[in-house]
């Protein structure tokens, strides 16, 4: 046996079953149970494990995770720069990073972040396998080399476009926005060109005995994911996710563990339908998506519009969201976009999380508002999603109302003392604890 898959299916529970379940405060058996059906995936390449990988999960069972992309592009490409974004997004609470680097030394910065890097870490080897080449020119040998030196490096999980197919190439003629997917978009030029077949899904068993070997994760890419809100839930998208249902099911039968990727660009009133499909089709196994975005109009802002489908999506039916930097569509982003979206992807888990009745979500919430009712500023900001930056706010309202000692204030400058109606309301509540209502 040798991916958590088997181990799981032979009624085992492994050491990163037993963490996970501990970091979840979940039975082990329950862990299990939902790995070895397909429902759940720990992305723990065996390389990484022995390094800095702290497991983690991903499925319907725990709680929603977040990705954080980062990577250099062919127009800025910085290592030093790429780690910080790194720190600053684990700092935030990403649960995973995906390096999508295409500028730079594309070994040296992958080797730079896994070492540094303690959550599962994913890439899309196709990146690589074009550079220096025209995408016409590259070959299974090619694609092959590069997957295998990236598993040996201890990446935890792939991109694999394999579902994009020739035949669903005619589908794209009506969209607005074709293929959006980096990846769709070099495999339909090179099956154009070459009149073949996508070499992911012609090689795929291939691509299996390489993931099965190292235990790493697919992540089954949506190449015609949609690009625009017009494109959404269309012929073209729902083909390859009835292709990427029967890759779920081949890789699972070669032991692989599987996520499939998803939208993209939806109308918040397709969202459900969208989540529901890829669980039928898929058989349960981990959505992971990005976003997806309910409408094109917010450039600069599509953390937001992200956040907002991403909530949606993981109440319906996703496990594992991929965030969504203000910079989307725009640019680069920096370590300050960085930041941005992965709060703002943390805030839609958790809101789909209390929304689920997950075990200990809304407690947290319970927290922090018995620390705000009390005036208990400590409390109420070390519980805030983002603590930095809730207590910079804090001291900079502080000083505005002369408070040297912040945690003490007993009203902001949003309503002033007298308006404070925490404030009003503690003094009610211990006129009452005192029987003495007279004396509010
Ligand atoms: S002043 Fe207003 S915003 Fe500030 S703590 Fe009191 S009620 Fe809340």
């Amino acid at each position: 046996m040798t991916t958590q898959l088997q181990i799981a299916q032979a009624g085992q529970v492994s050491d990163e079953v037993r963490f996970v379940a501990e970091a979840e405060n979940i039975e082990a058996e329950l862990v299990r149970a939902e790995l070895a059906a397909g429902r759940l995936v720990i992305p723990a390449n065996k390389l990484h494990l022995k390094t800095n990988l702290r497991p983690a999960g991903i499925g319907r069972l725990l709680t929603t995770k977040v990705n954080a992309n980062i990577g250099t592009s062919s127009v800025r490409s910085s290592i030093e720069a790429e780690i910080e974004k790194m720190e600053i997004a684990l700092a935030v609470g990403a649960d995973a990073i995906m390096d999508l680097s295409t500028g730079g030394n594309l070994d040296r910065t992958r080797e730079q972040l896994l070492a540094r890097c303690p959550v599962p870490f994913g890439t899309v080897p196709i990146y690589q396998v074009i550079e220096g080449r025209d995408v016409e020119d590259i070959d299974n040998k090619m694609i092959l080399d590069i997957v295998e030196r990236q598993a040996a490096q201890g990446v935890d999980f792939f991109t694999i476009h394999a579902g994009v197919l020739k035949e669903h190439l005619p589908l794209l003629e009506s969209r607005v926005a074709g293929i959006v997917s980096r990846g769709g978009a070099l495999l339909a030029k090179w099956m154009l060109h070459n009149n073949r077949q996508n070499p992911f899904y012609e090689m795929f068993d291939d691509l299996c005995d390489i993931l099965a070997d190292c235990d790493i994760c697919f992540s089954l890419g949506d190449g015609l994911r949609p690009g625009a809100i017009a494109d959404a839930t269309d012929q073209a998208q729902l083909a390859e996710l009835r292709t990427l249902g029967e890759l779920t099911q081949r890789a699972q039968e070669k032991g692989c563990q599987v996520m499939v990727e998803g939208p993209g660009h939806v109308p918040f009133d397709q969202i459900q339908y969208n989540m529901e499909i890829q669980q039928e089709v898929c058989r349960g196994a981990p959505f992971y998506v990005l976003g997806p975005l309910v409408t094109d109009i917010a450039p600069g802002y599509d953390h937001i519009t992200s956040a907002i489908g991403a909530t949606a999506a993981a109440f319906y039916g996703a496990s594992f969201l991929c965030y969504v930097t203000p910079r989307e569509h725009l640019g680069l982003p920096n370590a300050e976009d960085v930041r941005a979206g992965v709060v703002a992807a943390k805030i839609a888990a958790h809101a789909a999380d209390v929304a689920r009745g997950l075990k200990g979500a809304a407690e947290k919430d319970r927290r922090l508002s018995i620390a705000r009712a009390n005036l208990d500023w400590e409390t109420h900001l070390a519980e805030s999603i983002d603590p930095a930056t809730a207590e910079k706010m804090h001291v900079e309202a502080c000083r505005e109302i002369g408070r040297e000692k912040s945690f003490s204030a007993d009203y902001c400058s949003m309503c002033g003392k007298a308006w404070c109606s925490v404030r009003i309301n503690k003094e009610i509540r211990e006129a009452i604890k005192r029987k003495d209502p007279a004396k509010v």
